[in-house]
């Protein structure tokens, strides 16, 4: 066993900045947040960011314009309940639409 531990190289800092409290930067990890929840089996620390996020940032909720599905997804795969694969992409397909949109919104430079 050595304490060289690479997981990815994505692991964030343990103690990292604190967010502006516009909030713009934590919505994108949110998102990716989203996409890893939907790809994985249920995770405890995506789930509470995810949804704290929700419960904090109604941009983003706005955004998704899925709450309930969304909430219904969440609590599904946490209460040991495969979500149904439509739900699932209806999901999906929303946030990519999300993440493309704010894609397409910056500036060339
Ligand atoms: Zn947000």
């Amino acid at each position: 066993m050595t304490h060289d531990v690479t997981a990815g190289g994505a692991t964030p800092p343990p103690d990292g900045p604190i967010p502006p409290p516009d909030g713009d930067a934590e919505c994108d990890e949110v998102l990716e947040d989203v996409y890893v929840f939907l790809d994985n089996e249920c995770d405890g620390r995506h789930r509470a960011r995810i949804q704290q996020h929700l419960d904090d940032c109604s941009p983003c909720l706005a955004r998704f314009g899925l709450e309930a599905d969304l909430k219904k997804l969440l609590a599904r795969k946490c209460g040991g309940e495969l979500a149904p694969p439509a739900l699932r992409e209806t999901v999906r397909v929303r946030i990519r639409e999300i993440v493309v949109t704010r894609l397409d919104a910056e500036p060339p430079d």
